[in-house]
């Protein structure tokens, strides 16, 4: 093989493109680039046939591809990178486990604003001007030009249209390069830095000369001009302090009052007295906020934080349990003052952002303007400039959702996982279907930096870890300060009902201890489990209860808007007048919701002030803030919610929380049930009584006999975890196994059915019988017109060689699809799926 003497070791770049096949594409790059290009700049290349579309430079090389033709990258879109090499491995170390493309890890990472998109748009440049141009325009130019207008679009597809020619990119180059043209991602979102515009002195006066009085006495007959120079000097103490100047004064700050005019200011600016500057601020500004580190661990919190650190010293995760509290932020904070002195970045993960509000309050007081917050509410906007402030090392410490893993970091020293049994850490839909705990790991070894994972309930695979010396585990068993575990009492619904002492969902206890909660001042708060408890209609005639027309599933019926709505495709109809089926007039709505039980309540107790927390009410931005800071005013006393109220949140005045039904979570088909209604009902118990007084909790239950049912009661995880550990060894279950969901998309339920035989066939030829469970039906099993049928692969978790068995997995699905029959069936699969 001869080798090319003149290859440049830069000629080439290897690129990950939004797309969900493949790892890297080769580009030739052209030699106008090579200055410039580095790996972590975007580039636009050739895609297909005639698509062009955004990618990432990862790697630059001298060796051209062997199995095809490299194609020229068409333009570079950075100057300077926005993406980090360790992001690279990281994203690549994903794709693998999670047996998804590059592509589709980095579509999940980066930011819209900053996205590679499949397809970008083309609009008029804001400052260009169609009459004033120095080159002449060709005529292709000239129809693009006229085609675009202020507020529309094109994208390339429709220039190509347009102009009935394949190869655009010349035209679209030249416009670029006159600035008559810009590209971006997203029309709606592009982002925008927010700026503001200031005014100061163009040249500071010295104040040992008499300029100023020079000045004033050329301004004697324009009045309003010297009120605004003395103005500015009565705002900005230049003559004090000649630095002063520098950083100016907002501009609104002198207009804003009447009797001094724009124009007089414009005037000055133009005689060169003032200038007229802007600067980019953050959206996130936080400078006048006063900081204040004012928090001593308790000897308790010491003692552990002190043996956190003795297990880092040769274990990366530490496991700490913590009771509900115990105070884990203040001992996080302290690891986090700890990793910054070490000049390391920190990550602190939370499972939702209805738990950051809180949380972020308590950290921006320590920590200030090094913080940065990035959720999944934030617009785009929001979300590139957290994106870029961790890449240019404004912000040293995130508090981030689960996302946060994919953040330029360079130099992380800690990650903190709080709440990790949390099971909003798994991302479900699209791929990549990852679990951010683990990534959590896997980030972690990357940068060498430590793991500490947070519960007051472990998730039994942590706390198994932690059994088994893979991680350090450090308890805190009593809570802070003076307070105590509440007491929790369960009542019996059966009897109950039974014996009419009901009202409602609630038993007439329940009620009773909820009034005389409120009578001492103190506040209530309701759960009422998410899980098949969406209101509904039901004809009362023939009992037929109105269905989504594509997927297997009633429709909800939604009070608020007056319409009936499919949780799983988004279909909505209006309110029903008649019965589908027999015409009948008579609809009744069925309702357990939290709706119901708000509606319920304030009707049993007009005197209270009920607030409602789920997902309906915290739709808008920042509606979690206002109910949450409502409910810690007293504005409302008594708080129902879903999942949502059960989570990290600490209020000083609750004195009761109401379990409406316990049961339906513990009978929930899924592998998790007995876990996560152990780890519900004790969160959500763990939200009272955290002051002073002790707290109560009433859990109402049929079944009142259940084990897990007196864990809860006594406060015992580890005969919890004992029994869940065993049950878990016994099915071969995770963490004895790992799972992989493999699940068949058809619309043709046939089809579907045959698909999935066919690849269980391969897989159990493969592995044996009993490393596969199906095919089977999911519990919803037709969804946006697609029946779905399931499999279960489940690994040993001995097995050393799973990357292996996983991309034959991979691989046989692969074949199996090739079948002709079973070409309209899509595959989803999930890694760890739980
Ligand atoms: P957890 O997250 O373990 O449930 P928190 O961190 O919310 O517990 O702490 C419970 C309460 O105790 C909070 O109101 C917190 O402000 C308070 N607290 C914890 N540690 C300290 C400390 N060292 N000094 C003062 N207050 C503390
Ligand atoms: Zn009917
Ligand atoms: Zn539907």
């Amino acid at each position: 093989m001869s080798i090319d003497q003149n290859s440049h070791s830069k000629s080439f770049a290897d690129i990950i493109l939004p797309v969900p096949i493949g790892k890297y594409f080769t580009y030739r790059v052209p030699l106008s680039l090579e200055n410039d290009i580095q790996p972590g700049c975007r580039v636009l290349v050739p895609f297909g046939k005639r698509r062009v579309i955004t990618g990432l430079v990862v790697h630059l090389h001298g060796s051209p591809p062997k199995k095809y033709e490299a194609k020229s990258i068409i333009d570079l879109l950075d100057e300077l990178p926005i993406a980090e090499p360790i992001q690279f491995r990281f994203f690549e170390w994903m794709a693998d486990y999670y047996l998804c493309s590059i592509g589709e890890v980095m579509q999940a990472a980066i930011p819209s604003g900053l996205k590679l998109s499949s397809e970008s748009q083309i609009q008029l440049h804001p400052e260009f001007n169609i009459d004033n141009h120095d080159k002449p325009i060709s005529e292709n130019e000239q129809i693009v030009l006229e085609n675009l207008s202020v507020d529309k679009t094109l994208t390339y597809t429709e220039v190509s249209d347009l102009l009935g020619k394949k190869s655009i990119h010349p035209i679209i180059k030249s416009l670029i390069q006159r600035e008559a043209i810009i590209i971006f991602e997203q029309v709606k979102e592009k982002y925008k830095p927010k700026k503001e515009k200031r005014i100061r002195l163009k040249s500071p006066f010295d104040s040992n000369t008499d300029e100023l009085e020079d000045l004033m006495n050329s301004l004697d007959s324009k009045e309003k001009q010297q009120a605004v120079l003395l103005r500015y000097l009565q705002k900005v103490p230049v003559l004090h302090d000649s630095n002063a100047n520098e950083n100016g004064i907002l501009k609104s700050e002198i207009t804003k009052d009447e009797e001094l005019s724009n124009s007089s200011l414009q005037t000055l600016i133009k005689n060169d007295v003032f200038e007229e500057y802007e600067v980019i601020i953050s959206r996130f500004d936080l400078s006048d906020k006063e900081v204040d580190d004012e928090q001593k661990l308790s000897l308790e919190q010491q003692t552990a934080f002190d043996q956190i650190l003795k297990e880092f010293e040769d274990k990366q995760t530490v496991l700490l349990h913590g009771v509900t509290g115990s105070g884990k932020t203040a001992i996080y904070s302290e690891l986090m003052k700890l990793a910054l002195s070490s000049d390391r970045q920190v990550l602190f993960m939370v499972p939702e952002i209805a738990l950051t509000t809180q949380i972020v309050q308590r950290l921006k007081k320590i920590f200030g303007n090094k913080l940065g917050v990035y959720h999944s509410r934030f617009s785009d906007n929001e979300r590139v400039e957290v994106w870029q402030g961790v890449k240019n090392k404004a912000y040293d410490i995130i508090v981030g959702v689960r996302s946060s893993i994919f953040l330029p970091f360079d130099n992380l020293g800690l990650i903190i996982v709080d709440e990790e049994h949390d099971s909003s850490y798994k991302q479900h839909d699209p791929a990549p279907r990852y679990q951010g705990r683990d990534m959590a790991h896997i980030l972690g070894r990357f940068h060498n930096a430590k793991v500490l994972l947070g519960s007051a309930t472990p998730s039994t695979e942590s706390y198994h870890h932690a059994k088994l010396g893979k991680y350090g585990l450090v308890s805190l068993m009593n809570r802070f300060g003076e307070s105590q575990m509440p007491d929790i009492e369960l009542v019996d619904l059966r009897d109950a009902k039974k014996k009419k002492k009901m009202k409602g969902d609630f038993s007439l206890k329940l009620l009773e201890k909820i009034e005389e909660t409120l009578a001492t001042g103190d506040q209530v708060i309701i759960f009422q489990n998410r899980r098949g408890y969406a209101p509904y209609l039901q004809c009362e005639t023939c009992g037929h209860i109105p269905k989504c027309e594509h997927c297997d599933i009633s429709l909800t019926y939604h009070q608020y808007k007056k319409e009936m709505r499919c949780h799983y495709c988004g279909y909505n109809e209006p309110l029903p007048l008649e019965c589908d089926a027999c015409g009948s007039r008579k609809l009744k709505t069925v309702s357990y919701g939290t709706e119901k039980l708000e509606e319920d309540l304030q009707l049993f107790l007009p005197e209270a002030r009920v607030g409602r927390m789920d997902l309906e009410t915290t739709r808008r931005k920042n509606s979690y803030e206002t109910i949450i800071n409502d409910f810690d005013s007293g504005q409302i006393n008594i708080l129902v919610g879903t999942q949502m109220v059960t989570k990290g949140l600490d209020f000083d005045k609750v004195g009761l929380v109401g379990v409406l039904d316990a049961d339906r979570m513990m009978y929930f088909p899924d592998l998790r049930s007995y876990e996560r209604t152990f780890q519900l009902l004790l969160q959500v118990s763990g939200r009272t009584g955290r002051r002073e007084k002790m707290g109560k909790v009433m859990i109402q239950t049929s079944i009142p006999e259940h084990q897990i049912l007196h864990w809860v009661q006594s406060h015992d995880y580890e005969k919890f975890y004992f029994s869940e550990i065993k049950e878990r060894h016994s099915f071969l279950y995770p963490p004895f196994s790992r799972l992989i969901n493999i699940t068949i998309k058809n619309p043709d339920k046939l089809n579907a059915i045959q698909t999935s035989e066919a690849i269980a066939f391969a897989l159990k030829k493969k592995y044996g019988r009993k490393g596969i469970l199906g095919p089977q039906e999911p519990p919803v099993s037709k969804i946006r017109n697609q029946y779905l049928m399931q499999l279960i692969v489940k690994i040993d978790r001995k097995t050393t060689n799973l990357g292996k068995i996983k991309s034959d997995i991979d691989q046989t699905i692969a074949t199996t699809l090739q079948d002709k029959n079973f070409k309209r069936s899509r595959v989803v699969i999930d890694v760890d799926p739980y």
